[in-house]
Protein backbone atom coordinates (compact mmCIF):
# COMPACT_ATOMS: atom_id res chain seq x y z
CA UNK A 1 0.00 0.00 0.00
CA UNK A 2 1.32 3.42 -0.66
CA UNK A 3 2.28 5.16 2.30
CA UNK A 4 -0.16 8.83 2.63
CA UNK A 5 2.53 11.45 3.05
CA UNK A 6 2.55 12.91 6.38
CA UNK A 7 4.00 16.96 6.46
CA UNK A 8 6.71 17.83 8.05
CA UNK A 9 8.31 20.91 9.69
CA UNK A 10 11.56 19.64 8.76
CA UNK A 11 13.04 16.73 6.69
CA UNK A 12 17.36 16.44 7.86
CA UNK A 13 18.21 19.68 9.14
CA UNK A 14 16.08 21.32 6.42
CA UNK A 15 12.99 23.43 7.29
CA UNK A 16 10.34 22.51 5.05
CA UNK A 17 8.28 25.83 4.11
CA UNK A 18 5.74 24.72 2.31
CA UNK A 19 4.22 21.82 4.60
CA UNK A 20 5.07 24.67 7.49
CA UNK A 21 2.49 26.93 6.04
CA UNK A 22 -0.38 24.08 5.76
CA UNK A 23 0.66 22.36 9.27
CA UNK A 24 0.33 25.90 10.21
CA UNK A 25 -3.54 27.36 8.97
CA UNK A 26 -5.85 26.32 11.02
CA UNK A 27 -8.47 23.75 9.87
CA UNK A 28 -12.15 24.49 9.38
CA UNK A 29 -14.89 22.70 10.88
CA UNK A 30 -16.64 20.27 8.75
CA UNK A 31 -20.12 20.46 7.19
CA UNK A 32 -22.70 18.15 9.16
CA UNK A 33 -24.19 16.48 7.54
CA UNK A 34 -21.35 15.18 6.15
CA UNK A 35 -20.83 15.91 1.98
CA UNK A 36 -18.86 13.96 -0.05
CA UNK A 37 -15.57 15.31 0.47
CA UNK A 38 -15.82 15.25 4.14
CA UNK A 39 -16.86 11.91 3.51
CA UNK A 40 -13.62 11.23 1.44
CA UNK A 41 -11.17 13.05 3.76
CA UNK A 42 -12.89 10.70 6.89
CA UNK A 43 -11.91 7.79 4.92
CA UNK A 44 -8.38 8.93 4.06
CA UNK A 45 -7.64 9.81 7.12
CA UNK A 46 -8.40 6.64 8.60
CA UNK A 47 -6.18 4.75 5.72
CA UNK A 48 -3.36 6.88 6.55
CA UNK A 49 -3.76 6.75 10.37
CA UNK A 50 -3.77 2.61 9.88
CA UNK A 51 -1.23 1.82 7.95
CA UNK A 52 1.26 3.76 10.24
CA UNK A 53 2.58 1.50 13.15
CA UNK A 54 4.48 4.58 14.51
CA UNK A 55 1.61 7.19 15.72
CA UNK A 56 -0.53 6.63 18.32
CA UNK A 57 -2.96 9.69 16.33
CA UNK A 58 -3.09 11.77 13.32
CA UNK A 59 -4.64 14.96 12.36
CA UNK A 60 -6.27 15.78 9.03
CA UNK A 61 -3.78 19.13 8.45
CA UNK A 62 -0.89 15.67 8.80
CA UNK A 63 -1.74 14.69 5.50
CA UNK A 64 -2.68 17.80 3.76
CA UNK A 65 -6.41 17.62 3.86
CA UNK A 66 -7.56 21.33 6.38
CA UNK A 67 -10.47 19.63 8.02
CA UNK A 68 -11.29 19.35 11.69
CA UNK A 69 -10.96 15.66 11.72
CA UNK A 70 -8.40 13.64 14.21
CA UNK A 71 -7.80 10.17 13.77
CA UNK A 72 -5.96 8.33 17.89
CA UNK A 73 -5.96 5.23 19.86
CA UNK A 74 -7.96 4.78 22.35
CA UNK A 75 -6.04 1.62 23.98
CA UNK A 76 -3.22 -1.35 23.95
CA UNK A 77 -1.45 1.70 22.69
CA UNK A 78 1.98 -0.35 22.46
CA UNK A 79 0.05 -2.89 20.07
CA UNK A 80 1.51 -2.56 16.60
CA UNK A 81 -0.66 -5.15 14.89
CA UNK A 82 -2.75 -3.84 12.19
CA UNK A 83 -5.94 -6.28 12.74
CA UNK A 84 -6.29 -5.18 16.51
CA UNK A 85 -5.66 -1.49 15.62
CA UNK A 86 -8.27 -1.21 13.45
CA UNK A 87 -10.44 -1.63 16.71
CA UNK A 88 -8.58 0.23 19.20
CA UNK A 89 -9.05 3.48 16.93
CA UNK A 90 -11.49 6.16 16.70
CA UNK A 91 -12.23 9.00 14.19
CA UNK A 92 -13.83 12.57 15.70
CA UNK A 93 -15.05 15.44 13.24
CA UNK A 94 -15.27 18.76 14.58
CA UNK A 95 -14.04 17.96 18.07
CA UNK A 96 -14.27 20.69 21.00
CA UNK A 97 -13.56 19.99 24.21
CA UNK A 98 -16.16 20.67 27.15
CA UNK A 99 -14.85 19.75 30.33
CA UNK A 100 -11.36 19.71 31.39
CA UNK A 101 -10.60 18.25 34.55
CA UNK A 102 -8.09 17.66 36.92
CA UNK A 103 -4.46 18.93 37.53
CA UNK A 104 -2.53 19.22 34.63
CA UNK A 105 0.13 16.27 34.00
CA UNK A 106 4.05 16.93 32.55
CA UNK A 107 4.68 14.27 29.45
CA UNK A 108 6.90 13.41 26.94
CA UNK A 109 5.46 13.70 23.46
CA UNK A 110 6.52 13.34 20.36
CA UNK A 111 4.92 13.80 16.84
CA UNK A 112 5.21 13.31 13.17
CA UNK A 113 5.06 16.12 12.24
CA UNK A 114 8.07 17.49 14.20
CA UNK A 115 10.47 14.43 14.10
CA UNK A 116 13.34 13.17 16.05
CA UNK A 117 12.51 15.92 19.00
CA UNK A 118 10.49 14.99 21.89
CA UNK A 119 9.06 18.00 23.91
CA UNK A 120 7.58 18.16 27.99
CA UNK A 121 3.94 19.08 27.55
CA UNK A 122 0.96 19.67 30.29
CA UNK A 123 -1.89 18.21 29.53
CA UNK A 124 -5.18 17.51 31.29
CA UNK A 125 -5.68 13.99 32.56
CA UNK A 126 -9.59 14.15 31.34
CA UNK A 127 -11.22 15.64 29.29
CA UNK A 128 -15.09 15.66 28.09
CA UNK A 129 -15.23 15.82 24.21
CA UNK A 130 -17.94 16.70 21.71
CA UNK A 131 -17.82 16.24 18.06
CA UNK A 132 -19.03 13.80 15.10
CA UNK A 133 -18.07 10.22 14.57
CA UNK A 134 -16.89 8.88 11.80
CA UNK A 135 -20.79 8.00 10.35
CA UNK A 136 -21.33 11.48 11.20
CA UNK A 137 -23.37 10.97 14.50
CA UNK A 138 -22.88 13.39 17.21
CA UNK A 139 -21.06 12.17 20.43
CA UNK A 140 -20.17 12.84 23.61
CA UNK A 141 -16.53 11.04 24.78
CA UNK A 142 -14.80 10.99 27.96
CA UNK A 143 -11.23 10.18 28.12
CA UNK A 144 -8.61 9.71 30.86
CA UNK A 145 -4.86 10.06 31.26
CA UNK A 146 -2.62 8.87 28.22
CA UNK A 147 -5.72 8.85 25.66
CA UNK A 148 -6.42 12.39 27.05
CA UNK A 149 -3.34 13.83 26.16
CA UNK A 150 -3.47 12.09 22.27
CA UNK A 151 -6.81 13.76 21.79
CA UNK A 152 -5.15 17.36 23.07
CA UNK A 153 -1.91 16.81 21.01
CA UNK A 154 -4.43 16.06 17.67
CA UNK A 155 -6.94 18.46 18.39
CA UNK A 156 -3.97 21.33 18.74
CA UNK A 157 -3.08 20.48 15.34
CA UNK A 158 -6.26 21.67 14.51
CA UNK A 159 -5.45 24.72 14.93
CA UNK A 160 -1.85 24.82 13.74
CA UNK A 161 -0.20 24.39 16.82
CA UNK A 162 2.18 21.89 17.22
CA UNK A 163 4.50 20.39 20.41
CA UNK A 164 7.28 23.13 19.35
CA UNK A 165 4.71 25.66 20.28
CA UNK A 166 5.18 24.89 24.22
CA UNK A 167 7.75 25.83 26.25
CA UNK A 168 8.43 22.76 28.35
CA UNK A 169 11.86 20.96 27.69
CA UNK A 170 12.98 19.85 24.59
CA UNK A 171 14.59 16.86 23.71
CA UNK A 172 16.77 16.98 20.42
CA UNK A 173 19.28 14.19 18.61
CA UNK A 174 22.65 15.04 19.26
CA UNK A 175 24.10 15.20 15.74
CA UNK A 176 21.19 18.06 14.38
CA UNK A 177 21.76 20.12 18.04
CA UNK A 178 22.72 23.51 16.78
CA UNK A 179 19.98 23.13 13.64
CA UNK A 180 17.51 22.62 16.56
CA UNK A 181 18.88 25.37 18.80
CA UNK A 182 18.63 27.76 16.26
CA UNK A 183 15.07 26.44 14.94
CA UNK A 184 13.73 27.34 18.63
CA UNK A 185 15.90 30.42 19.11
CA UNK A 186 13.79 32.08 16.07
CA UNK A 187 10.63 30.22 16.43
ZN1 LIG B 1 1.37 15.62 16.21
Amino acid sequence: MARHKVLTLWKGEQLNEQDTKILRTPCSEAPVPFDAETKRAVRTLAEAFLERDDAVGLAAPQIGIGKRIIAFKVRNFEDKDPTTRKEDFEILVNPRITQKRGERVVGEEGCLSCPEIRVEISRYPEIKVRACNLDGKKVSKRYLDFAARVVQHEMDHLDGKLIVDYDGSVFIPKKSQSFFEKFFQNK
